[in-house]
């Protein structure tokens, strides 16, 4: 199971959820847009929306944040010793100092109501450190888990944000905008904002697939401060025009690393091209892989970065690990010695930091007679089946590789 499986009680309902969890077309029909995971989205792929004209743009207001004072007389030892307790690392220019209780934040009166009414202590990692970001207005790439507390990192600056716009006239689309890739999340979402939302009298609404699209019709007609939704449905809705992203001002991916995962990256950037480009952006992920990344590096201007945990791989509990810490000239004959104690028919793996290392180690082993085999990135792809194809048969049970070649190999089993 992966990390999101955890919301579906069975898999035969994740399955049909996932197949009718975006399904623009027609409510509850349920033609999945898998991306990577297969499906039918050429529809929406040939779907044009139109071009938005982004010269003479009305300013708008989107710093908010007043450090309090009990935030200032904090010294510089306190702050990193409070976000090293709570595992929180920051990157960016100006980094904003965390808060450490409720108050600090500086949220309008009913937002502390309703934090009181819900029994939170204090603020979760992400939300000390991703509140004050968020309300300086600059765009925030933030990594944290799902159940971290994100969605109140980005709702309640959002409700600061959307007071401070002028009101929405007849015909306006959302001031706050949040992507999400399912209707589970994006529902979850919702449920967050409601409880916030209708103190202050700002109305949001959800937006997806595979549910009947005339009550999402008429929210969107009606006008809505926030709007959630996933990103297929929200393409047909723009495209029938029943809504439009002119007012939007803040805009928030969540959980991008899995939009990304879905195959929704052309709807994410179709959707954003009707986007103002001075928007604030706050991008989630659970994970930072390269595309993630990209995807940032494009939709953000000049952002800051929380992370919060760490983004290290851990080490597998299963497996016993010894390290030995030895000169370059040992290594060699300690690799023989260890050779010696575990060679029994089973295969064995050794990774090496260099390409030109891992072919030195090899041609050593060989000449020692040593039945072993490398595969690196020089290797073309056919010396590298037949490689693996000689290790994993056994016949080559010494396999030496670099650890970007390996990488590539998918899930190799070393008995
Ligand atoms: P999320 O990571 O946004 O999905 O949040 C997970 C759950 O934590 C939700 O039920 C939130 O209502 C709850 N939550 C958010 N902030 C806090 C907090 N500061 N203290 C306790 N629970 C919180």
């Amino acid at each position: 199971m992966n990390r999101y499986d955890h919301r579906y009680a069975d898999p035969d309902s994740y399955r049909q959820r996932r197949r009718g969890f975006d399904s623009g077309r027609g409510g509850g029909r349920g033609g999945g847009r898998g991306g990577r995971h297969g499906g039918h989205r050429d529809d929406l792929d040939n779907l044009s929306l139109p071009k938005q004209d982004f010269g003479n743009l009305v300013p708008f207001e989107k710093n908010f944040y007043v450090e309090s004072p009990s935030i200032r007389a904090m010294t510089e030892t306190e702050v990193k010793m409070y976000r090293a307790r709570r595992e929180i690392t920051v990157e960016g220019h100006d980094v904003p100092r965390p808060i450490r209780i409720f108050q600090e934040a500086n949220f309008p009166d009913y937002c502390l109501e309703v934090i009181a009414k819900l029994g939170f202590v204090e603020p979760t990692p992400i939300q000390a450190q991703g509140w004050p970001m968020a309300l300086k207005g600059r765009d925030l790439i933030g990594i944290a888990e799902t159940g971290s507390g994100k969605t109140l990192s980005y709702l309640l600056p959002a409700f600061v944000h959307v007071s401070a716009q002028p009101r929405l006239v007849q015909g306006e689309g959302p001031i706050v905008l949040v992507l999400a890739p399912t209707r589970e999340l994006a529902v979850q979402i919702q449920e967050e904002a409601l409880k916030f939302g209708s103190r202050a009298g700002i109305r949001s609404t959800c937006i997806y697939g595979g549910a009947p699209k005339g009550p999402q019709i008429r929210d969107l007609r009606r006008g809505v401060e926030i709007v959630i939704a996933t990103p297929g449905r929200l393409i047909d809705m723009l495209e029938a025009q029943h809504t439009n992203l002119r007012r939007v001002t803040y805009l928030v991916l969540d959980e991008a690393d899995r939009m990304l995962d879905m195959g929704f990256e052309p709807q994410i950037r179709k959707i954003v091209t009707q986007i103002r480009p001075d928007r604030q952006t706050l991008y989630w992920s659970a994970t930072w892989p390269r595309e993630v990344e990209t995807l940032a590096r494009q939709f953000l201007r000049n952002p800051y970065k929380v992370i919060i945990g760490s983004l290290e791989l851990k080490a597998n509990q299963s497996i016993n690990q010894v390290v030995e810490v030895v000169t370059e000239a040992e290594k060699y004959n300690r690799l023989i010695k260890l050779l010696k104690e575990v060679m029994d028919g089973s295969r064995i793996l050794i990774f090496t930091e260099t390409k030109k290392g891992c072919d030195q180690v090899t041609r050593q082993l060989r000449m020692d007679g040593w039945p072993a085999l490398s595969i690196h990135g020089d290797k073309n792809q056919s010396e590298r089946d037949w490689v693996l194809a000689e290790f994993r048969s056994g016949r080559s049970p010494i396999m030496t590789a670099t650890d970007v070649a390996a990488r590539g190999l998918g899930r190799i089993t070393v008995c």
